[in-house]
């Protein structure tokens, strides 16, 4: 089949085989890959609406013991400039966020050897007490399965648990690449295989939640990982129907220790398009402005995506990597109605929650974004003695013998 048939079958509904995708990748011309894209986005949505989320990245603690080489968020255990969160202080950002219209936290963190199963399921029923309809994305499949190993319960027994403590929904973070030669290379193969990642989300799926599936590429990988990726994902889909999006960035470099240099504008954009293109059995896809800046977060809206993510009011991961960019809610409608479409707010489930907010209250405009902890937060809330500490470190904090 050439090329140009391969797209058009895509385009019609039809599925593309491994070999098919790859020819895409590495041989269709951009504009090709783009329109295919955009029109399988169009069939899908046809009534030309963009979603977008308000909510708050809040990083709980910077804690872990992973040390995977392409992360310049982390710290190791005792550091200096370590930091837990205070339950007080994810209620005031929780505060913040209800404030300009946000309804939920994407709530993920280190792997902290100091915070039991209990921290998380106390953290969770204290926000569902306080804040009854606000909704919880929280802890990537690596971080379920760092709990489980730490409480020696199986993955399975964990999510029920934070299920039942208020967690509302998993991310798809920490899946990188899902091939395992590229995991043992980003010394993360030992935080999450790439079937341990699969079943916690097959398990997260077969209990009722609803997750995302992301893709972190541009680091060691070669195009035929992605694409590996890109099939594990949806033969997923095609068994458990649990994913509600899909979201793909390019590895940030700066201040790791893989260190290298950041893909293109161009690279990301053939990423996206191709993956709307395997990914026939997923409804939405994010435009990552977070990683890519606002300008080629627009232009995803062309290459595939119908959804511009989150309004973020915080971040820490990328920006600890070189990445920065902030857009409130103004200036992510602006660019959605500027390519002709229709922005929407909508919550986790990509339900549609109604107009942009801005324009029915007056909403203080945020020209940056949020840091996880200042100064004046407290180094070791009042809450953690409550817990038992592994490392010497936090228990010498904590008072503990
Ligand atoms: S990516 Fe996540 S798991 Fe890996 S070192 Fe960074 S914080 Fe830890």
């Amino acid at each position: 089949m050439s090329i140009q048939a391969i797209a058009e079958n895509a385009v019609a509904g039809g599925r593309v085989t491994a070999d098919e995708a790859l020819r895409l990748y590495l041989d269709a011309p951009t504009s090709m890959l783009a329109e295919a894209a955009d029109a399988i986005r169009a069939r899908k949505h046809p009534e030309g609406i963009v979603t977008y989320i308000i909510d708050r990245n809040v990083n709980y603690t910077n804690v872990c013991v992973a040390r995977c080489n392409f992360c310049a968020f982390y710290r190791t255990v005792g550091s200096s400039d370590t930091y837990v969160l205070a339950f007080e202080e994810i209620f005031r950002k929780i505060d913040e966020t209800i404030a300009v219209g946000g309804v939920q936290l994407l709530l993920q963190g280190g792997h902290n050897p100091d915070l039991p199963l209990e921290w998380y399921e106390d953290l969770f029923r204290a926000v569902k007490r306080r804040y009854p309809g606000f909704k919880l994305h929280a802890l990537s499949p690596p971080e379920v399965i760092h709990i489980s190993r730490m409480s020696r319960l199986a993955v399975e027994r964990v999510i029920e648990r934070l299920m039942t403590a208020g967690m509302d929904s998993i991310p798809g973070g920490g899946a990188e690449i899902l091939v395992d030669r590229v995991r043992k290379q980003l010394n993360c193969y030992s935080k999450a295989t790439a079937d341990e990642w699969i079943d916690v989300m097959r398990h997260a799926h077969r209990a009722g939640l609803r997750t995302t599936a992301t893709m972190m590429y541009g680091s060691v990988d070669a195009e035929a990982d992605r694409i590996e990726h890109l099939l594990r994902l949806r033969d997923l889909q095609d068994e458990t129907g649990g994913f509600t999006a899909f979201i793909t960035w390019s590895y940030q470099p700066e201040n790791t220790e893989l260190g290298g240099y950041e893909r293109t504008g161009i690279e990301y954009l053939r990423t996206l398009a191709l993956a709307r293109i395997v990914l026939d059995n997923f409804d939405n896809l994010q435009a990552s402005w977070v990683t890519q800046g606002g300008k080629v977060g627009q232009l995803s809206l062309l290459c595939g995506a119908n959804d511009m993510g989150s309004v973020m009011i915080e971040e820490n991961v990328v920006r600890a990597a070189g990445a920065s960019y902030c857009m409130d809610e103004v200036e992510i409608v602006r660019n959605i109605e500027n390519l002709g479409f229709v922005p929407k707010r909508r919550n986790m489930h990509y339900e549609r929650l109604g107009d942009p907010l801005f324009r029915e209250q007056d909403i203080p405009r945020r020209r940056a974004l949020d840091t996880a902890k200042s100064d004046a937060d407290p180094l070791m809330p009042d809450e953690l003695s409550r817990y038992a500490a592994r490392s010497r470190s936090a228990r010498v904090m904590r008072g503990q013998p």
